[in-house]
């Protein structure tokens, strides 16, 4: 049985209050004296916990270390991630017909990508603990994070990608930032196997999500968008629709919502809604959902236009079902045809995202259709990474420029009434 209960007593091996916690068997360990990805007990996943938890009057500042006192490490390897915006989107709004819309846009971190906040607190947990090499197995943005933060923090590091399944802008940053790039002839989850085996041998400390120290920087996600959606609103949001590919955010925010009911911030039945939107090629979680499995089975093959969530096997699956489940919310499926038209939709309303982040728009807009969503609720989109990431997939979702002579009639000819 899952027990995700933030209740207890503090173990010895805490320090500075902090501690880990196996979400199963309930073992604790230390957080800092070695690299520990999983329960040495019983092999599931781990979870950060606190002597105590924080409402919004303990934060102050802007951006992830904001939230210091709900973090695991007082500061981090920071370059100002963070402090993303929340915009209104009135053309979805109204087309999709709901109470109100906003997009959690991600995308606008420094590296382009939700991930930073994951990094700045990870990597600084890496020097905390004293490893060498840096690693992580990912389908492009991980990778583009871990190595600026990598650099910035004077570390090496090494990426595992899928061979010609990564998005052209993640691998000129990790390029660029000096990442020791191997493209591996496989998919992400054999990526994810390696690397793994790499990090159980002492090889290189391990930067993916099942780390459960860069969740704790992707909580900050939730904790900030509650308070723009309240200083903008008055409210709460309903619902968040967000993209999963290895469903480390589902587990993320439904831990920092946790937290804030511990804290007694907000009640148990404020908690917004998490609803969770895989591409059709890649919905192993989506399918245990409809299921009502207890478990998420590994799919072989997956494919999907929105490469950043073409992940077979989501490795939070057992955070993320419960967060699904105990937040009363659900996951869908969307085509790559369907997550195409919501990247268009949204740049009409001037938001740029990456086909995954659109995924999160075309889910709302199908479980809306199917009524599942009601017109009164009050929904935020997470937009995951911005669109300069996948610029391939922009141009092809957008209009080619035409070609004209060198003369003002022709552009004004060209260029119509
Ligand atoms: C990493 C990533 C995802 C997947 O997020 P999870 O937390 O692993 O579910 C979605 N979209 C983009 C753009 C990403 O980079």
């Amino acid at each position: 049985m899952t027990d995700l209960s933030l209740s207890g007593p503090v173990p010895d091996e805490a320090e500075d209050g902090v501690y880990l916690a196996c979400i199963e068997c309930g073992e604790t360990f230390a957080p800092f004296a070695e690299p520990t990805y999983e329960c040495a007990a019983c092999g599931s996943l781990l979870e950060v916990r606190y002597d105590e938890y924080h409402g919004f009057d303990s934060f102050a500042g802007a951006g992830v270390w904001r939230y210091d006192a709900a973090l695991p490490v007082d500061d981090g390897v920071s370059i100002d991630e963070g402090n993303t915006p929340l915009y209104e989107a009135p053309t979805i709004e109204d087309e999709v017909g709901v109470a109100d819309l906003r997009i959690k846009h991600e995308g606008m971190n420094p590296t382009g990508s939700f991930k930073d906040r994951g990094m700045t607190v990870g990597v600084r947990v890496a020097e905390r603990i004293g490893v060498g090499r840096l690693a992580c197995a990912s389908t492009g943005n991980t990778s583009a994070a871990l190595s600026a933060y990598g650099a910035r923090a004077d570390k090496e590091t090494l990426v595992l990608l899928p061979e010609g399944k990564v998005a052209a802008g993640k691998l000129a940053q990790a390029s660029l930032h000096g990442a020791t790039m191997l493209e591996v002839e496989g998919n992400f989850d054999d990526c994810l196997d390696i690397v793994s085996e790499l990090a159980d041998r002492g090889e290189v400390y391990l930067l993916n999500s099942l780390n459960p120290f860069r969740l704790e920087g992707q909580k900050t996600i939730g904790l900030e968008m509650l308070e723009q959606f309240r200083d903008q609103t008055g409210d709460l949001p309903d619902r968040i629709v967000l993209p999963v590919g290895n469903a480390g955010n589902t587990a993320a925010l439904h831990k920092a919502f946790r937290e804030l009911v511990e804290a007694g911030e907000i009640e148990e039945s404020e908690v917004p809604t998490l609803t969770g939107v895989q591409a059709a090629g890649a919905a192993p979680l989506v399918e245990a959902v409809e299921e009502e499995a207890d478990e998420v089975t590994r799919w072989a093959e997956v494919e999907t236009r929105a490469t950043a969530i073409r992940i077979g096997e989501p490795v939070n699956w057992p955070k993320a079902l419960p967060a699904i489940r105990q937040t009363g919310g659900t996951a869908v499926a969307v085509t790559d045809d369907e997550i195409t038209d919501a990247q268009r939709s949204l740049a009409e309303d001037g938001i740029g995202v990456e086909p995954a982040s659109a995924a999160s728009v075309a889910g709302l807009r199908k479980l809306r259709d199917a009524g599942e969503i009601g017109a009164d609720e009050q929904v935020v989109c997470l937009t995951t990474g911005h669109l300069l990431k996948d610029p391939d997939a922009a141009a092809e979702a957008g209009t080619d420029p035409q070609t004209v002579e060198n003369s003002v009639s022709a552009v004004l000819d060209a260029a119509g009434d």
